[in-house]
């Protein structure tokens, strides 16, 4: 890996034009090149993608990546997490592949607050398979495959996440890069399990830019580690209702990360190992 390289890879990009992820990769290239300069390599950043439009991001970076199945991002940056703890992993997963298929791997790096970052292109819909709901889309909304309309709520994803044992959980928005550039940048930070919902942008099949335009503020940092200020910021958006949106951080608390001792664990594993193998010498 040269660090004099682009972080930007050369490779064809595929996003239609007017798509939330360019965003998001200017915003992930701004917090990594701010980290470069502050002496943290580019090898020490691995990037875990899960299936859909989202995860061409790891086509588009020159940095170490991992393809995971559907759904399966998270188990995948755990692995690599607690094999190497002095890496930072970062998670992008889509709405559909992250809250639906994902959904059980999500509820439980929560709860165990494993060191990684998890970041959710959440443009509500499947995009790379042309407009399929997910279970962030709106209740009566109308795809392809329900072209009568769906007739479930969506899931609060911050309120699932506050319920999960999240120590850092937030929201952003595709269309405010300053706000998502220092989202991103806090949560690499935040020694534990962190969230962001983005609301990304799908230009193709469910573009939401009048609604988020209109609607979205940033809301107050001030009581950021208080957990009940915290659920009435997420209650105020369903994800149905048009608004008002908030934006920014809801929650932040330290709490033992996992895994929390890696000197511990190095010497353990190593000791697990050499005790199996002695078995078959
Ligand atoms: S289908 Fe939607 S999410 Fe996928 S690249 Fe196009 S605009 Fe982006």
């Amino acid at each position: 890996m040269n660090p004099n390289e682009s972080l930007v890879a050369d490779t064809k990009n595929t996003w239609c034009p007017g798509c939330g992820n360019f965003a998001i990769q200017h915003a992930v290239k701004f917090v990594i090149e701010e980290f470069e300069k502050e002496g943290v390599p580019r090898e020490n950043f691995v990037f875990v993608t899960g299936i859909g439009c989202h995860a061409k991001i790891a086509d588009y970076f020159n940095l170490n990546s991992f393809y995971s199945l559907h759904g399966r991002t998270i188990p995948v940056a755990s692995g690599i997490k607690m094999a190497n703890p002095d890496l930072k992993v970062i998670c992008f997963a889509g709405d559909g592949d992250l809250y639906a298929e994902g959904l059980e791997h999500l509820i439980h790096a929560a709860k165990r607050n494993i060191d990684i970052t998890v970041i959710c292109h959440n443009n509500r819909v499947y995009g790379l398979t042309t407009g399929q709901y997910t279970p962030t889309s709106p209740y009566g909304y109308r795809g392809k495959s329900t072209p009568g309309g769906i007739h479930e709520y969506p899931l609060n994803i911050i309120e699932m996440l506050l319920g999960s044992g999240a120590t850092f959980v937030a929201r952003g928005y595709s269309r405010k890069i300053p706000l998502l550039k220092r989202i991103i940048r806090e949560a690499i930070l935040h020694p534990g399990f962190a969230h962001i919902d983005v609301l990304q942008i799908c230009a193709s099949f469910f573009n939401m830019t009048p609604q988020y335009d209109e609607f979205v503020y940033e809301t107050s940092e001030a009581n950021v580690s208080q957990f009940d200020v915290a659920c009435r910021t997420g209650q105020q958006w369903n994800y149905s209702d048009p608004g008002p949106i908030p934006l920014g951080i809801f929650y932040k608390t330290i709490k033992p990360s996992f895994p929390e001792n890696k000197e511990k664990k190095v010497i353990n594993r190593e000791e697990i190992i050499r005790t199996i193998l002695s078995r078959y010498s």
